[in-house]
């Protein structure tokens, strides 16, 4: 399913690239039913776990934000889906072809594997790819399964000179800006987009779950850091909090877009409702 969010003069495409229910008891140890509270359910008592990316447009440039797992993955829990983006994009009428750039947040599968087809051919033909150096840096030179499907994803994107590295903030458009946030990756990237009086902030994995708005050093076995990944949401909630400012994050239950806020004290997350694209 794709969401639409109006961020001032661009909108912006939440698209489901697919999703897989799991024991909300085996996720983190700390966490209750209450935290649970905003997931839907299966019939087995099973959350519903997302990977959520994005297009952003404004008519006359559009923009990727992460590609989802993609088709090609190997595994994963029984029942899970994936491979999503591909036909909801076409579905929104916007010709893959016309997509200009691609930002990784960060090169967890789940984000950058559905820019290639099974076939290995790219997704977004004329796109460059935009990523933090430290993030490569981390990814070309690891010796395990997630470095090497990276390397399988990304390399040939630079070998065929279609990458563009930050090593800072950079803005990809006057408006949206990639700003470093490291800690879940070594090159983690988050996007903020300032339009018309508007402010939204694409996470990226900044966050996997709102309950680490409330409780931001409850790490899960994804943060690369714990600790840096922990600081850096803080740092990160803290910045939005009661600003107005729209959080989007695509493992939160979808559309995943809210606004972080103070309830009795308490930072907390708030969902916001979203109309279908369609
Ligand atoms: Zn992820």
């Amino acid at each position: 399913m794709t969401w639409k969010l109006d961020c001032g003069s661009f909108a912006l495409f939440v698209i489901e690239d697919g999703y897989y229910f799991r024991d909300p008891k085996t996720y983190h140890a700390e966490a209750s039913e209450h935290d649970w509270r905003f997931y839907p359910r299966n019939d087995q008592g099973q959350v519903r776990l997302n990977f959520g990316c994005y297009l952003i447009t404004n008519g006359e440039h559009t923009i990727m934000i992460d590609a989802g797992m993609g088709k090609a993955r190997t595994s994963g829990p029984p029942g899970m889906v994936t491979g999503l983006m591909p036909d909801a994009v076409d579905e929104l009428g916007i010709d893959r072809d016309s997509v200009e750039t691609v930002i990784y947040t960060h090169m967890h599968y789940d984000h950058i594997g559905g820019s290639r087809d099974p076939s290995g051919t790219p997704v977004f033909a004329n796109a460059r790819h935009v990523f933090h150096e430290k993030e490569w840096a981390f990814w070309s030179t690891e010796d395990t399964d997630s470095a090497r499907a990276a390397q399988g994803i990304v390399r040939p994107f630079i070998d065929a000179d279609r990458v563009d590295l930050i090593d800072s903030d950079a803005e990809i458009l006057p408006g949206v800006t990639a700003v470093e946030s490291f800690g879940h990756t070594p090159g983690h990237l988050t996007i903020s987009i300032i339009s018309d009086g508007t402010r939204t902030l694409v996470g990226g994995d900044v966050s996997n779950h709102p309950f680490q708005v409330e409780h931001p050093h409850w790490s899960l076995p994804v943060d690369n850091d714990p600790v840096a990944a922990g600081r850096t949401r803080d740092r990160v909630f803290e910045s939005i909090r009661d600003t107005g400012t729209v959080f989007v994050a695509g493992h939160y239950p979808m559309p995943g877009i809210g606004q972080v806020v103070t309830d009795d004290g308490v930072r907390v997350y708030r969902p916001m409702a979203a109309k279908s694209a369609r």
